[in-house]
Formats: structure tokens, C-alpha cells, sequence
């Protein structure tokens, strides 16, 4: 019985769907795509989603629709996938972090004032920062947009975690605090297109400008009945009908899904309790989506559990490597020891299994092995 620390549920109307589909006139650019906008803007309340093949394309997208470019600075969170990052360093930008908090794994607002005002004092203000919504817990925006407003910087929330969680009762993503946010469906994430992402904005010039990148920076438009007019230097990031055909589906089930994660990790937080673990911090202003479940063990022990679990077929993983230690960043000037608090969360934590369709028995038998693994 292997067991990963999270994976895709498809059902048979799922797959039903991608099969009508594929007998259609239009495989891509066809109905399922503005469908699937339409059901996630609703879903988080928010005015404008543009769907992407993924969300590292979204992230470049909104990157490069704020106009990031060379000479200018995006300041995102070290515990994070590298596409945080990359993004910015793609446009031509340059990158720098924010260190994190050790009980959330979220940046530390107190970390980013600070580095706010010694940048302002050196000329090295950011012009975007992304935000990460670590394991699906959000961000305190609140905090985050007043500063941007202080501060005079945009903001990209990388919400790839945070599809369903909860901030001050609203949806992560409606952008009241934000000016784009970004969703990715890799299988593992809270829903999945297989590949995929999505970005959502209140912001009708923004929503234009993404659509036109996304396809080429082409837009509708000329003299001639068959002209369209290439505007702008963009890409091909589309996403096809077969893949948004899956994603109108999950959607539906998304709430379900929380539900399933809710419930599980309520059942480890029980079985858990025995243990010589911590869980992440929660914040009273949100709900997560739980997208991660994380635990935190002494250092000394890490590896070893880690590799007793991947014996036993259990798949636990490691989020993340701290992107300022990666071979590509560490040869851009960054260097270990830079984000202490995430270094030293890294050392400590580690993502076991959660994903809805995870039964009883194998969430007993993973806290078992756990158990054995730490010698208790
Ligand atoms: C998964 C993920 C991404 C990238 O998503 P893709 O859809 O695989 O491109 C970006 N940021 C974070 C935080 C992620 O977890």
C-alpha cells in the first residue's frame, strides 16, 4: 500500500466530461474554457479569471502585465516552489525575499516592515511582492495591503495552495486586498485540469492585458473581416477545453473536498497529540484549505523519519528547499544563512498524507509508522 502526501481525485462524471469533449468540433478554444472562468470568478468572488496551462504561467503573466521588468525588484517568500520566484527573474527583474514566520511558514509582516524601511532608505523598493499562501492558510492581507499603500508596491498573491480558503470570511483570491492572484490544478493541488492555472482580478485592464499575453498579445480587432491584431509581445499559455472540461467538474466538488481535508486533519490532530510534533500555526482570521498537512519534528530527527516513511511506501515530502539555497539562486548572490526563520523551519518540517479520498485506515496507518519512526 504506497500512500502520497497528496493526490488528484477523478470520478467517472470527470472523466465523462473530458470524453464529450474530445468527441466535440472544438478540443481547444471552444465553451469549457470560459465556463470554467466563469465558475471560479464566482466561486471566489471576484470579477475576471483568465485560465493558463499553468499557474508558473499565470505567475509570469501577472508579472509582466504589472509591467515588472529589468532594473525593477519582486520580493516573494522563500518557503515556497521556485515558480514563485522565477516568475520575476523571467520578466528580467530581480528577486529578493522575505524571511517567514517559524509557526506558519507564511512571510512575517514584522520581517517585511523592517526590509520595507531599510529598502526605502537605500533606494531598493519592490515594485511587486507575492505573497505565498503556505499549505493553503492565507497570508494576513490586511496587513500586507497597507503596507503595499504605505509602501507604494503592487501585489501578486501566488494562491496555487489557497483554492477554497478563507480570510475575514471572504474567499483567498477575490482581491480586496491584492491587485491579481494566481491558482495552479497540478493534481496534487486543491482541484486539478491535469496542468493548469488561473488568474483572477478585479482590475478590467489587467484581466485585458493577461488575456492578450496569454494568446500571443493578439486581441479582436482591424479592418478586414478576417484581421486580428497583434498588439503586444505574448505568449501561447492557453488552456485547451479538455483540460478546463476537468476543471468545471472539480470545481463543483472543491467544497466537498475541504470537507474530506477538514476532516482528516481533525483526526490528526487527535492522533497526533502523543507525539513529540508540532502542527503549523493557525490564524483565527482565515480557514485553510489545507492543501499541506505539515508536521514539525526536532531537527535531529527529520531525515530519519523521513526516509523510515519512503521505506514503507509512504510518500512524505519536504516543503520547501528554501529557494535562496537553490545551485540557480545561490549563483545569483544569494547564500545559505540570508532567511534564517526559513532554514530553520525547513530543517524541522514535513508534509504527510492528506488528500480527500485518504480513508481512516491508512491515516491510522501512517500515524502508526510515525509513531515507530520517532521510537515512541
Ligand atoms: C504548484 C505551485 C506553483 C506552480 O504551479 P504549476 O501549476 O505547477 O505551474 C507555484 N507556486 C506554488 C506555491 C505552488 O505550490
Amino acid at each position: 500500500m504506497s500512500i502520497s502526501y497528496g493526490k488528484q481525485d477523478i470520478s467517472d462524471s470527470d472523466i465523462e466530461a473530458v470524453v464529450s469533449v474530445l468527441k466535440s468540433e472544438l478540443i481547444t478554444q471552444g465553451p469549457q474554457v470560459p465556463l470554467f472562468e466563469k465558475s471560479l470568478a464566482d466561486y471566489v468572488d471576484v470579477d475576471y479569471a483568465i485560465a493558463v496551462n499553468s499557474a508558473t504561467s499565470a505567475l509570469q503573466l501577472s508579472c509582466f502585465a504589472l509591467g515588472v521588468g529589468k532594473g525593477d525588484l519582486v520580493w516573494t517568500s522563500p518557503n515556497s516552489f521556485v515558480a514563485s520566484s522565477n516568475c520575476a527573474l523571467l520578466c528580467g527583474a530581480d528577486v529578493d525575499f522575505i524571511d517567514v514566520e517559524v509557526e506558519t511558514g507564511n512571510i512575517s509582516i514584522l520581517e517585511l516592515k523592517k526590509k520595507l524601511n531599510w529598502a526605502r532608505n537605500n533606494n531598493k523598493l519592490p515594485k511587486v511582492v507575492i505573497p505565498v499562501h503556505f499549505a493553503g492558510q492565507s497570508c494576513d492581507m490586511q496587513a500586507l495591503h497597507k503596507l503595499s499603500t504605505e509602501f507604494g508596491f503592487r501585489i501578486i498573491e501566488d494562491a496555487s495552495h489557497a483554492l477554497g480558503a478563507e480570510y475575514h470570511g471572504k474567499k483567498v483570491g477575490c482581491c480586496e486586498f491584492s491587485d491579481l492572484a494566481v491558482f495552479s490544478f497540478h493534481p496534487v493541488k486543491m482541484i486539478t485540469t491535469g496542468e493548469g492555472g488561473m488568474v483572477v482580478t478585479n482590475d478590467e485592464n489587467l484581466s485585458d492585458k493577461i488575456r492578450r499575453l496569454r494568446t500571443h498579445g493578439i486581441q479582436a480587432g482591424g479592418s478586414e473581416p478576417w484581421s486580428y491584431e497583434q498588439v503586444d509581445l505574448g505568449f501561447n499559455y492557453r488552456m485547451s477545453d479538455i483540460h478546463a472540461a476537468l476543471g468545471v467538474q472539480q470545481l463543483k466538488k472543491l467544497d466537498w473536498f475541504i470537507e474530506q481535508r477538514q476532516r482528516i486533519v481533525n483526526r490528526y490532530y487527535k492522533a497526533l497529540k502523543e507525539l513529540p510534533i508540532t502542527t503549523l500555526e493557525q490564524k483565527n482570521y482565515g480557514k485553510s484549505s489545507w492543501h499541506l498537512f505539515v508536521i514539525q519534528l526536532p531537527k535531529a530527527k527529520r531525515k530519519q523519519v523521513f526516509e523510515f516513511m519512503r521505506k514503507h511506501e509512504i510518500y512524505v515530502q519536504v516543503h520547501y528547499i528554501p529557494i535562496h539555497t537553490q545551485p540557480y539562486y545561490q549563483s545569483l548572490g544569494f547564500a545559505v544563512g540570508d532567511f534564517p526563520n526559513c532554514e530553520k523551519y525547513y530543517e524541522t518540517c514535513l508534509s504527510i498524507p492528506i488528500y480527500p479520498t485518504l480513508t481512516d485506515d491508512q491515516q491510522v496507518y501512517v500515524v502508526e509508522l510515525l509513531a515507530r519512526a520517532l521510537n515512541v
